[in-house]
């Protein structure tokens, strides 16, 4: 059995930043970064925004300051003061993250899958099929349950789901400065379906197709749209599909393991997830921050989420919300982006807005579907399909 100061269990987002930032903090205890699948390749584009300076990126990013939105009725792009648009992609997140580490002789690196993870006393344990690591603290991303060597079963709630092309057209098309945040038209099916355009230049840009449901498309259902969109709504005759990306991200209150001291839950297992809109990129970054400056400090708890009640609450509405069928989706967020500019949104969903700013924006919303919402979530015994959930509970 090997022993290390610190495991890090799965090397993707949140692993990778959390190994780096140990590294650049020059922190030089013995490290595990332990993953089933390396990841080296392109195959996420992350997203957020951020006001210009204030949190400088080691790798290459591009930067969008317009964000436009779409729907059959309404359209609209703006300049996002005081924030800059940011996409990262993933392969060169990787290679200056592995770049880094290469130098790290404190840092060990294994593809391997892991098979259990589970407490000591004084520790903590992780098992492949051939080796055991034995470590003061254990920082877990991966979705295996602590004590079992199986994963918890994958999100089972809402989910947003996309898949997305990188093409290369003829003509030069494509704004640069400015993302499609959401464009809405396109067919509803009583879910939230909209499409997400990142350009790279005038000739690039990936494309997206997102759906809030619980039920995943086949893969062609999602190619499908994506194809019709780029013809009937882009226009674009002529183009080459570069790469593809996909994923699943939960959207729901994520309840982190928190039942072993020397087990930490981090990224998206971790709660570092904003389960209203699958943001979680930047809430990684500080999380990972948070756990570095407690590792220099020697300060325990390593991190300490804020809980932000009202925002959670907020989210549990909307969540609720977002799961009836009965209820036109779309016109919530058309109204959202018709009453405000694109930079106070952006505010509120990183849950800075002040308690003035979110009356104004409620303001602007259908206030008798929230209203009915709340009355359904609070008073369960009324509601007929029981979708109620309580602050803080996945809705289920
Ligand atoms: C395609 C895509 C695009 C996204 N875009 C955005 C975005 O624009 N903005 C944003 O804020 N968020 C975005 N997200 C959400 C979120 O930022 C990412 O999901 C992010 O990767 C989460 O990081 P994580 O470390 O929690 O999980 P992951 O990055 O998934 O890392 C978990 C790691 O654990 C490893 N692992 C799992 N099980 C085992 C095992 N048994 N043994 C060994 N290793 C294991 C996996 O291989 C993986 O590398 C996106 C997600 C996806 C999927």
């Amino acid at each position: 059995m090997k022993f290390y100061d610190f495991v890090i269990a799965g090397a993707g987002c949140s692993g990778l930043s959390l190994a780096t930032a140990l590294s650049k903090a020059n922190i030089n205890q013995s490290i595990l970064l332990i993953d089933n699948n390396i990841h080296t390749n392109q195959d996420k584009t992350w997203c957020f925004w951020d006001t210009p300076g204030t949190s400088p990126i080691p790798f290459p990013t591009t930067i969008w300051q317009n964000l436009s939105f779409y729907s059959d009725n309404y359209e609209k792009k703006e300049k996002i003061l005081p924030f800059n648009y940011i996409g990262v992609k993933s392969g060169d997140f990787y290679k200056y993250s592995y770049e880094m580490l290469k130098n790290a002789k404190n840092i060990d690196i294994i593809e391997e899958n892991i098979e259990r993870i589970y407490g000591l006393d004084t520790g903590a344990c992780l098992e492949t099929k051939t080796q055991k690591f034995h470590c003061n603290y254990l920082f877990n991303s991966t979705s295996i349950s602590v004590g079992h060597s199986q994963s918890k079963s994958s999100y089972s709630a809402l989910k947003q789901h996309f898949q997305g092309w990188f093409v290369k057209t003829e003509k030069a098309v494509f704004e640069k400065n400015t993302a499609t945040f959401m464009d809405f038209r396109t067919e509803q099916h009583q879910d939230v379906r909209f499409f997400y355009v990142l350009p790279y230049s005038e000739k690039e840009a990936l494309i997206e197709y997102t759906i809030f449901s619980k039920q995943l498309l086949a893969n062609e259902a999602y190619d499908d749209q994506i194809k019709k969109y780029i013809q009937e709504r882009l226009h674009i005759e002529k183009f080459t599909i570069i790469e593809k990306e996909k994923g699943v991200i939960p959207m729901e209150f994520m309840h982190p393991d928190n039942n072993h001291n020397h087990i930490i839950p981090i990224g998206i297992v971790g709660g570092a997830l904003k389960p209203s809109t699958g943001f979680a990129f930047s809430l990684i970054q500080k999380q990972v921050d948070q756990i570095v400056k407690s590792i220099q400090s020697g300060n325990l708890p390593f991190y300490k989420k804020k809980i932000q009640i009202r925002f959670s609450f907020y989210d549990t509405i909307l969540l609720y919300l977002l799961q009836k069928k009965e209820i036109n989706k779309s016109a919530i967020f058309i109204a959202l982006f018709k009453g405000n500019n694109i930079g106070s949104i952006l505010t509120f969903l990183s849950e800075k807005s002040s308690i003035f700013g979110e009356m104004k924006i409620f303001s602007t919303l259908p206030i008798k579907v929230f209203i009915s919402a709340l009355i359904e979530i609070y008073w369960p015994r009324r509601t007929k399909d029981k979708l109620y959930s309580p602050i803080y509970q996945t809705i289920r």
